[in-house]
């Protein structure tokens, strides 16, 4: 890729006359809210519009659906459907949280790898297995699932969280439980909350649910945890635009594999009642090699190893599609550092394309173990007896992709 890695807003009229794959300079908010910095960034509108114009003069991108729902501010959520295999379909979503915005660049520079690489005839290895994968599955980019919150954090909040949807809620006490079965009063004045955190508003079995860690609520019933860092689980299931959308898709697609990027700690995290899925940890493991390979290991752990929650898409993924292969995973970086400027959008951009980097092998994998419902039978992998290309097709889903290099 000749053009540097910069972070993506959702769109501004400025790039309206701009050619593709345009930058321009904006000004907004610094991370401390005390003064303004410039920010070089790119429009994912316009650049999902290119590469779908690219794709679709490949063949390889299917453009009667673009638009998956609509924000609570009409903005739309817009979706990338990559590769000719409809029955094999996987799913990769971004920025649930408005402040990870590296979340939103590695869903987009997945898709935008795998169209722009995409060569037909292949003449290498690494063209056969990119071709082999859009013709074997059909896989689905929305990088920018909270479009709303992400403008607040350039124009208002750096820091901003949830979306921007409000509720103007009368007085009320009411008794919540958390998911160990304790119950708390929350009494609460009347007023307009806003923001809700759409990570914990799918229509999971334990909705509702309070989770906590050290005390601090990680899922909350109490609207006055809406705001900037909101962990408010909403008024009632699926109430967001955002994530009902992708919910809606969910139930439509029939994904055979999922992944979210959030950020930070550099975690895959599973879902916890994916514990005893075989093939799904053999796939989440192999993805964690995957990266390791590149020499920043992330960590493989449940769900609930970092904290508990409930209403994520994760677990919404395991209920809709159960036993499949569906991760989140947190991105850069492993620690915040002492001052936690180099946190969510604080990220420096010099870190996308490492982030990237490490991380393409291991979604490349996902994609291909979509097409496969065990760990392929190793039965006749033997190179004394079986030709390289026999051996090469019963191989470990991820395991084609040791040593990929972008
Ligand atoms: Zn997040």
């Amino acid at each position: 890729m000749a053009r540097p890695y910069r972070y993506h807003v959702w769109h501004l009229p400025s790039f309206d006359a701009l050619p593709p794959f345009s930058s321009v300079d904006i000004s907004c908010p610094r991370l401390s809210g005390r003064s303004t910095e410039t920010k070089t960034v790119y429009s994912l509108k316009k650049d999902m519009e290119e590469l779908r114009r690219i794709g679709r003069t490949k063949g390889i991108v299917d453009d009667s659906i673009v638009r998956v729902g609509m924000s609570t501010e009409n903005l739309d959520l817009w979706a990338l459907k990559v590769g000719t295999g409809a029955s094999h379909k996987v799913l990769f979503t971004g920025d649930h949280h408005a402040r990870e915005w590296i979340s939103v660049e590695i869903a987009y520079l997945v898709a935008e790898y795998l169209i722009q690489n995409y060569v037909d005839p292949p003449t290498n290895d690494k063209e056969k297995r990119i071709k082999h994968l859009l013709m074997n599955r059909q896989i689905w980019f929305v990088p920018m699932v909270n479009p709303d919150g992400h403008r607040i954090t350039i124009t208002a909040n750096r820091s901003w969280r949830p979306n921007n949807r409000s509720y103007d809620l009368p007085a009320r006490t009411f008794e919540a439980e958390d998911i160990d079965g304790n119950r708390r009063t929350i009494t609460h004045p009347a007023a307009v909350f806003t923001g809700v955190d759409i990570n914990r508003n799918y229509a999971t079995s334990t909705w509702g649910k309070e989770t906590f860690s050290f005390g601090v609520a990680m899922t909350s019933a109490d609207p006055r945890d809406s705001g900037a860092n909101s962990v408010w689980f909403g008024p009632s299931a699926n109430s967001e635009a955002e994530g009902a959308a992708i919910a809606a898709l969910m139930r439509r697609e029939n994904f055979r594999s999922s992944l979210t990027y959030h950020s930070f700690s550099q975690l895959i995290l599973y879902p916890d009642r994916g514990a005893g899925d075989a093939y799904l940890q053999a796939v989440g493991r192999g993805m964690n090699d995957l990266i390791a390979e590149r020499g920043n290991p992330y960590s493989y752990q449940a769900g609930s190893a970092l904290y508990h929650t409930t209403g994520d898409l994760m677990d919404f993924s395991l209920q809709v599609a159960p036993a499949r292969p569906t991760f989140t995973i947190e991105l850069r970086p492993r620690h915040p550092p002492p001052s936690r400027s180099h946190v969510f959008s604080g990220l420096p951009e010099s870190e996308i394309e490492p982030c990237f980097r490490e991380n393409l092998p291991a979604a490349l994998a996902l994609i291909n173990c979509a097409g496969f419902d065990a760990q392929p039978d190793r039965t006749g992998c033997d190179s004394r007896v079986s030709a390289a290309t026999v051996c090469q097709a019963v191989r470990n889903c991820w395991e084609v992709f040791q040593g990929w290099v972008p």
